[in-house]
């Protein structure tokens, strides 16, 4: 069907036309009950933290785009911010289970295994899963999920996902993909062969810094009927408001991801060649260690470049003081472009671990400003 590309899902999939109105945007339907014709019966809806109709286009939204249509087996959950949703798959785990985590992972789903569900009785450790021997090493008979993150946060380690899938599900373990950085634009875990696809929607999925939210998409209905029992049992849903700034922000993911991506592709290519840095990690360049697999798997290599600058930390401190353009904050994905150092930032909480990050190390969220602009910006900077 030729209605069911990116582009047109985006903006169709769960929108319909409001029929009691004719609106053309999903209305926010700031309700937390719905009135009932007599016990029991209604029109699917009965308390907000199980369904609201914001919430429920954006699922059927996102899912879209991950290659979930309505009406076929699983579907999406929604969460309050990307660490409810990974919260959501952790509750999924029970004591005496062990699971993988890829090494750089984003900090705070460190965090949560390590300081948080390890007290529920709940393993886990660290494994390079850019080698084969990385993950075969990493994997007990206990284990029961592999986090695979790729491209990786800050270091853009890509991982190879259908040969993580084959071998964590040979073994019995589920896999999930934080496909935060590439986002459904460029990459498609679930065809891939993982299990699980979790968002952070706060970053490219909203993608104009205005909101936190989170996102699991499945093809298996039962791991699917599972996490909506959780999302209700558990409580951390997003607000209708929320829901509408995703559904909003991600009609327009595809124009995003593409500026994104080429703006972040010549940003690379500057770095690369200037002689104030010492290394540049995009999965774009042909430097990559993992440029291949990027290529196989992806059909874009996103927004996200990590530099080092000759000179140590405090050249990488006054280069992140210096830009004007690139604001000096956290977080990712938005339109406006941002620079940060992560291993005092974005990075604390995996300092002394095997999850460190070099001290020295710059990243940057390339937005969709003007490429000459943002050249010249950490031109500038750079000193
Ligand atoms: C931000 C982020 C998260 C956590 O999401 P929140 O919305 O901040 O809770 C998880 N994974 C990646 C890759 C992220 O960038």
């Amino acid at each position: 069907m030729s209605e069911d590309r990116f582009e047109t899902l985006a903006i169709h999939a769960g929108q319909d036309p409001d029929p009691a109105t004719g609106a053309a945007v999903v209305p926010i339907y700031a309700t937390s009950t719905y009135v009932q014709s007599a016990p029991g019966d209604h029109k699917g809806y009965e308390y907000s933290r199980t369904d609201n109709p914001t919430r429920t286009a954006l699922q059927t939204q996102i899912a879209a785009l991950e290659g979930v249509a309505l009406g076929s087996p699983g579907g999406c959950i929604t969460a309050a911010s990307g660490l409810a949703a990974t919260s959501l798959i952790g509750h999924l785990l029970k004591p005496g289970d062990h699971l993988v985590l890829s090494n750089d992972v984003y900090g705070g789903t460190f965090r949560l295994f390590d300081s948080v569900l390890s007290n529920y009785g709940i393993q886990w450790s660290a494994a390079d899963l850019t080698t084969d021997a990385g993950l075969t090493n990493a994997l007990r008979p206990e284990t029961k999920l592999v986090w695979v993150e790729t491209p990786t946060n800050p270091l853009l380690r890509v991982v190879d996902i259908s040969r993580v899938a084959a071998t964590a599900n040979e073994h019995g373990a589920m896999v999930t993909v934080d496909n935060t950085f590439a986002t459904p634009y460029f990459q498609q875990p679930l065809d891939l062969g993982a299990d699980l696809v979790l968002h952070s929607s706060t970053k490219y999925l909203g993608g104009h810094s205005d909101a936190v939210g989170g996102a699991i998409v499945m093809r298996s209905e039962s791991l699917y009927e599972r996490l909506k029992f959780m999302q209700n049992a558990l409580g951390p849903v997003p607000g209708p408001f929320d829901a509408y700034l995703f559904l909003r922000g991600i009609k327009t993911l595809a124009v995003r991801m593409d500026r994104h991506a080429s703006n972040a592709g010549l940003i690379a290519a500057f770095l690369e060649a200037d002689p104030r840095v010492d290394r540049v990690w995009y999965p774009g360049l042909e430097s990559h260690p993992q440029h291949d697999v990027a290529r196989k798997q992806m059909s874009g290599f996103g927004g996200m470049v990590s530099f080092i600058p000759k000179g140590g930390v405090d050249a990488a401190n006054s280069t992140v003081q210096r830009t004007r353009l690139f604001f000096l904050a956290e977080s990712l994905g938005g339109v406006e472009s941002l620079i940060e150092v992560p291993a005092s930032m974005t990075h604390m909480s995996v300092e002394g671990t095997d999850l460190e990050v070099p001290v020295d190390l710059v990243r940057l969220s390339v937005g969709i400003e003007h490429v000459d602009d943002l050249i010249s910006d950490l031109d500038r900077a750079l000193g």
